[in-house]
């Protein structure tokens, strides 16, 4: 399509990745399965083999095909970065974003507020292959410098914690880095690239759970890696080497999703928000965690780097037993109880920080309770949550 980038985001996502004069005015880019790609010449055969990481061609299937590189451009050129590589699930691309920076012997710093399933891999195989692993406080900012070590590499952030919603100061961290050499990597999943760009605020390498508010359907997995120029060679490679591809079908999926994303987003702010004033006036919540509400830890760097805030928050219940818990959870019929979050359907899990966190103590005894709104009408969430409470009430 024509070049979008002087059209706002909500534009863009309707016109990146496709190219209906291409395909007979279709609107939608078709979905291209392959393993083998045919090479006309045997000068074409042997070009290929010399440019393995070159975008935007294909040479086997598991290098991608022409929908794998429309996502991806679609997800680079939205986060503001010089290239994206799109892999079958968010982990997926925490996992080869870390194998692909790090070496044995080196030091990696992790925020304490990180994706759980991140630090289960860093604790469990990058420690068995001899990397250094520390936590850090999520409020440190460019105090990280004192954490230091000479063999420092990369330090894993993530803003807010998906579950406690501290906010970082990105750009202080990103400042303190970059004068030791250090390596600034992001998981982005909770602003998107909306409400947030990575590149903007000294990020290197930006992760996605495209899983998410991307795709946003709760019917597919999906990790995105975007990247600054320096960092292309070692993620291309790397992915390459662990022999990971998105599927076709999910691509199509994914690019599908985007479309409608800003709307999306949008209605789940709006909804969120008020759902998280509705809450902190309930007499069963103690506080809310919401980036967007002055009480949250980092609010200030919320308003100064953020254009937005989407539908995931959480709250702390005053202490109940469990079986109040269970009366409150059991029977919701709008909030469904699952892992993932970003999808139409609003969610609900309950957790609990205090065993996971080493580098900055969670103290809190109240019930943790993470919410995902979805598309729903907020007065029937509403009444969902109202009801809830009265049965936790009843089971008192
Ligand atoms: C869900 C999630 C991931 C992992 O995504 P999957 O596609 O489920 O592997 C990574 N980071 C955050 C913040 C997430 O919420």
């Amino acid at each position: 399509m024509s070049d979008s980038k002087n059209f706002r985001d909500a534009t863009r996502l309707t016109t990146l990745g496709r190219d209906p004069a291409a395909y007979d005015g279709v609107v939608s880019l078709p979905v291209h399965r392959a393993s083998t790609i045919l090479f006309p010449t045997l000068a074409d055969f042997e070009k290929s083999a010399l440019a393995p990481t070159e975008t935007g061609r294909t040479t086997y299937g598991l290098n991608g095909t022409p929908t794998t590189f429309a996502v991806e451009t679609a997800v680079a050129e939205l986060e503001g970065a010089h290239g994206a590589c799109v892999v079958p699930s968010g982990l997926a691309a925490i996992t080869a974003t870390l194998l692909a920076v790090l070496k044995a012997g080196d030091h990696l710093l992790i925020t304490d507020s990180a994706y759980g399933p991140g630090r289960r891999f860093s604790n469990h195989v990058l420690k068995r292959f001899g990397v250094e692993v520390d936590y850090y406080d999520p409020l440190i900012g460019g105090d990280i410098a004192r954490l230091f070590k000479p063999n420092t590499k990369a330090i894993l952030t993530e803003s807010p914690g998906s579950y406690t919603f501290e906010i970082q100061d990105i750009p202080a961290i990103a400042a303190a880095a970059h004068q030791h050499g250090v390596l600034v990597l992001m998981d982005n999943t909770w602003a998107t690239p909306l409400y947030f760009k990575p590149f903007a605020h000294g990020v290197d390498i930006s992760i996605q759970a495209a899983t998410k508010y991307m795709s946003g359907h709760s019917d597919l997995l999906a990790g995105t890696i975007t990247f600054t120029k320096e960092c292309e060679p070692l993620i291309r490679q790397t992915v390459r080497d662990l022999g990971i591809s998105l599927a076709p079908d999910d691509c199509y999926l994914l690019l599908r999703g985007m479309r409608s994303m800003a709307v999306r987003l949008k209605h789940q702010e709006q909804v969120a928000l008020a759902l998280a004033d509705w809450l902190a006036g309930r007499p069963e919540v103690k506080q809310v965690l919401h980036p967007a509400r002055p009480d949250c830890a980092g609010h200030a760097l919320w308003k100064r780097d953020f254009t937005g805030a989407s539908g995931l928050f959480s709250i702390i219940l005053h202490p109940i037993e469990k079986p109040a818990l269970a009366a409150f959870l059991d029977h919701l019929t709008i909030f469904g109880m699952g892992f993932s979050w970003g999808g139409f359907e609003s969610l609900i899990v309950p957790c609990d920080p205090r065993p996971i966190r080493t580098a900055s103590a969670w103290t809190e005894p109240g019930q943790l309770i993470r919410i995902s709104v979805g598309l729903e009408h907020i007065d029937d969430l509403k009444d969902d949550l109202a009801a809830g409470f009265a049965r936790m009430a009843a089971a008192r």
